[in-house]
């Protein structure tokens, strides 16, 4: 594997060409090998004037060693660890060599010449074999955005049979003028993501090597969702926090998520679609001036936007100031109610400590004097919890479809048997609707952990039925864009505690 960077001098310019190796911190008159866990790497220049200097990375990978090695867990069968395109085409392990071997220009310091990596070079980056699943399309959409202009030509799978046409393979050519640290951190993500295998050396610190290579320009890249979704693998549960850190660094709504759930499911059924793009900002680069990326176009306010206001002013007419967020999740809700000083007190339940951990980040990131109005607390809301007793109202935005249904029962006691709150607003999806959604295959829900998504009418049954037998009042309704057959997306009930449902209640249990 085979990655070259050059290097021209303009004339005017007050560095010579052979400054890349200062920057890459490599001597352009030696060879240099370093041995990695899956192989070498080599650094050597095959080219270092003044006016020209051409840095090459020279990956040998040892394939046996990678079996060997950390490969334990390799969802591979066995025959594909030892026959692969590793040695000529490993992305992932090309990104590894230039966080290992080239370390400080990624990361944008040379203590020698401390001037150096803010200095914008004409660069131009070769790779003779990339593979990239979606073309030489695919390689514009992801390069060009960040202001490279790119060649990437289709490799034959074999010349001596040009009727089998062309490989997964491109050879990629780049060529830019920026500061070689983003050039090497747009390769660093960027080549996996083209690649799009299962990296098999994904972990759960991959979120913060994303987001930290990617700061400069991933929030702003219009392909945003799409490769972060390829970078991570597509595992969901990364993917999902990734989108929502990506998110908050660019001030977007991290209620975007709610469509990259929907999206998620086709692109696992193989499809290429580009999430949806966020309305974002170009970035300021290191020169001042902004990315060439499309002006922002004004965002359409999502469902997710929509659905929390529902279910805000729902909980401001009941006047409420005591308010429960079950299954409060990464805590979205949660924000909005600190954010109005009517709720005094507020506390947020979710069953799982990551999503509790991500709100409990976010929540610190608002200012300090609202920290004493909230607490967050794990637990399952299919048991009772006597601390959740005697509120004002209680929240389960879309919680109940994440249930079993055998387990509903339990839910509707500890809510409305036992912590009894005098209102209680839930919301879940209308599944009528998801013929709606081109992403969705017919009968597939919104998202993978959906048990059920229920008509309007088994929305209501379920409604009516927690009604009599808790003695609560029932109001429905509808969420989002309506749908003059299918309704709208969101079902919404409002249920309080009135004398009359409660006595009727009482009589029908004599
Ligand atoms: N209300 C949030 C999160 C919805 S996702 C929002 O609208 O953004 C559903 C949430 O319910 C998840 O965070 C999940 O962890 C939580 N959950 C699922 N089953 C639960 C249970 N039995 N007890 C408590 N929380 C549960």
């Amino acid at each position: 594997m085979l990655l070259t960077i050059t290097c021209t001098r303009p004339d005017d310019a007050a560095w010579a060409a052979t400054d890349l190796g200062y920057l890459l911190h490599k001597h352009p008159d030696r060879a240099q090998v370093f041995d990695q866990s899956y192989g070498t790497a080599h650094v050597l220049y095959p080219e270092a004037t003044e006016q020209r200097c051409t840095a090459a990375l020279l990956l040998e990978i040892d394939p046996v060693r990678l079996v060997r090695g950390k490969t334990r867990g390799t969802p591979e069968f066995s025959l594909a660890q030892y026959v692969n395109d590793r040695p000529y085409a490993a992305t992932s392990l090309l990104a590894v060599a230039i966080s290992t071997v080239f370390s400080s220009a990624l990361h944008g310091r040379c203590a020698r010449r401390p001037e150096l990596p803010d200095t914008i070079l004409p660069l131009r980056i070769e790779l003779p074999a990339v593979p990239c699943k979606g073309g030489p399309d695919r390689a514009e959409r992801m390069f060009a955005p960040l202001g490279w202009s790119v060649t990437a030509t289709p490799v034959v799978l074999d010349p001596a049979f040009p009727e089998w046409g062309d490989s997964h393979y491109v050879r990629l050519e780049l060529a830019g003028t920026l500061r070689l640290a983003d050039a090497l951190t747009h390769l660093y993500v960027l080549l996996p993501v083209l690649d799009g295998g299962k990296h098999y050396w994904l972990a759960d610190d991959e979120i913060d090597k994303l987001l930290r290579a990617g700061a400069n320009w991933l929030p702003a890249h219009p392909e945003r969702d799409w490769i972060t979704r390829r970078y991570l693998a597509r595992r969901q549960s990364l993917v999902r926090t990734a989108l929502a850190r990506l998110a908050e660094i660019d001030d977007a709504a991290p209620e975007e998520l709610d469509a990259v759930d929907e999206v998620e499911v086709a692109d696992d059924a193989g499809s290429d679609s580009t999430g949806p793009v966020t309305d974002v900002h170009p970035a300021p680069r290191h020169d001042g001036t902004r990315s060439p990326l499309p002006e922002p176009q004004p965002a359409p306010v999502s469902l997710a936007v929509l659905r929390r206001r529902a279910v805000m002013s729902a909980l401001r007419a009941t006047g409420a100031r005591r308010v429960l967020d079950l299954g409060c999740g990464e805590g979205v809700l949660l924000r909005d109610l600190l954010a109005d000083k009517m709720f005094e007190e507020i506390v947020g339940v979710d069953v799982s400590t990551r999503a509790l951990q991500i709100a409990r980040r976010r929540l610190d990131r608002m200012p300090g004097a609202m920290a004493h109005r909230i607490q967050l607390r794990q637990g399952a809301l299919t048991y009772t919890d006597a601390a959740l007793r005697g509120y004002d109202a209680a929240v389960l935005m879309e919680v109940i479809e994440h249930i079993d249904p055998p387990r509903l029962p339990a839910l509707a006691h500890s809510v409305f048997g036992a912590a009894r709150p005098a209102t209680v607003v839930v919301t879940t999806p209308n599944g009528e609707y998801n013929s709606l959604y081109e992403n969705l295959s017919a009968g597939g829900f919104r998202h993978t952990d959906h048990r059920f998504e229920w008509s309007r009418a088994e929305f209501a049954s379920w409604a009516a039925s927690i009604g009599r037998n808790y003695g609560y009042s029932v109001r429905i309704e509808s969420v989002g864009p309506e749908d003059p057959a299918l309704g709208s997306p969101t079902q919404l009930a409002v249920f309080g505690t009135s004398e009359r449902a409660t006595t009727m209640a009482e009589e029908a249990r004599r």
